[in-house]
């Protein structure tokens, strides 16, 4: 019989109504978990439930709970088949981009779900993601971290969060998914990362100061001086299409020729959530790529995020990151 071991970090799933809006109660999820029918049946694996304190919304998520996560899938890994995160859908994509890394050689599946609708509401989407999570965790099919919701089951480092009310919350828009779930669950085998041959390697993450920022018509680039300081680590920068900043890129290039001078890595993404950053494609790149930033071709930015942690937090110097952040290291991106 395989052994699945639930972490509940928080999320809506199993939040309960309170006079401030839902939030998560102590205590409260295993009795949710334990009244749908089905997570009784014979056809599901025995699981484990593990509360995670203090429960999350999971905007409040950080790399503190990431490691907690980390810790106890590496702590647990030979006690079980599979995990299930049920996690908030705020940051699902960034915790699972982030355990993606933290799990290097990973061999079991890791399955991130939560719901749009909590669990004690009538029309909660969270029975099936959950049930279904489960079933996907036994089956020894997959060896990554991934994210199921809404009937398929997505890369981790590709999955974006893409409706705020809808209950396909997520979407990879440049990976296929890893299966879908219809009458059958349906894996894409040729989709799925190969299982690894060494041992799983836990690699825990540090607070990094890194930044994100959105280029818009009329960016004035200059405000952006101040935070261009020795202690920013790494910045992702949200370019239009293939890279592109507005006209004036001189305005940038000083400040990023003192980010890079500072140590600071600038890797660039784009903000149409399909395709890839190529620079140098367009005039309005070159300075970007003359300045020494590194292309994330089709990464998101939440992986970009979650890998700028985990490179720094490894002990890479700057030189070594910016070479790995245009390097596949676990399936997020298309090289
Ligand atoms: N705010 C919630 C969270 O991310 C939303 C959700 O779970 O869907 O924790």
């Amino acid at each position: 019989m395989k052994k699945i071991l639930i972490i509940y970090t928080g999320g809506t799933i199993g939040m309960v109504r309170t006079e401030n809006g839902y939030a998560p109660k102590d205590g409260y999820f295993r009795s949710a978990l334990e009244a749908i029918p089905a997570m009784q049946s014979k056809e599901m694996p025995d699981w484990e439930l593990h509360e995670m304190s203090p429960l999350l919304d999971s905007s409040n998520m950080t790399v503190v709970e990431w490691n907690k996560i980390g810790k106890l899938i590496k702590d647990s890994y030979d006690e079980y088949d599979g995990f299930v995160v049920l996690h908030g859908t705020d940051t699902m994509a960034y915790t699972a981009s982030a355990l993606s890394f933290m799990l290097e050689n990973l061999g079991k599946p890791v399955v991130l779900t939560g719901s749009q609708i909590p669990l004690c509401e009538v029309r909660s989407d969270g029975r099936d993601n959950i049930i279904t999570s489960v079933l996907i965790a036994a089956s020894g099919r997959v060896h990554e971290v991934c994210l199921y919701f809404g009937g398929s089951l997505l890369r981790g480092n590709r999955a974006t969060k893409y409706s705020a009310d809808g209950l396909i919350a997520f979407v990879s828009p440049n990976y296929p998914a890893l299966a879908e779930a219809g009458i059958e669950i349906r894996y894409r085998r040729s989709a799925l990362l190969p299982a690894p041959e060494g041992k799983l390697r836990l690699q825990q993450l540090e607070s990094i100061p890194i930044g994100v920022i959105k280029v818009f018509p009329g960016i004035q680039f200059s405000l952006f001086e101040q935070i261009m300081t020795e202690k920013l680590r790494g910045i992702v920068i949200e370019t239009f299409g293939a890279g592109n900043i507005p006209g004036d890129g001189n305005a940038l290039l000083p400040i990023i020729r003192r980010a890079f001078a500072n140590g600071t890595v600038l890797t660039v993404c784009s903000q149409c959530p399909q395709g890839a950053v190529s620079l140098g494609a367009y005039e309005t790149s070159s300075a970007l790529k003359q300045a020494g930033a590194v292309s994330g071709l089709d990464i998101t930015t939440e992986a970009a995020v979650a890998k700028l942690y985990y490179l720094f937090s490894c002990g890479y110097d700057k030189d070594a990151v910016k070479v790995l952040m245009e390097r596949d290291l676990r399936g997020e991106m298309t090289v």
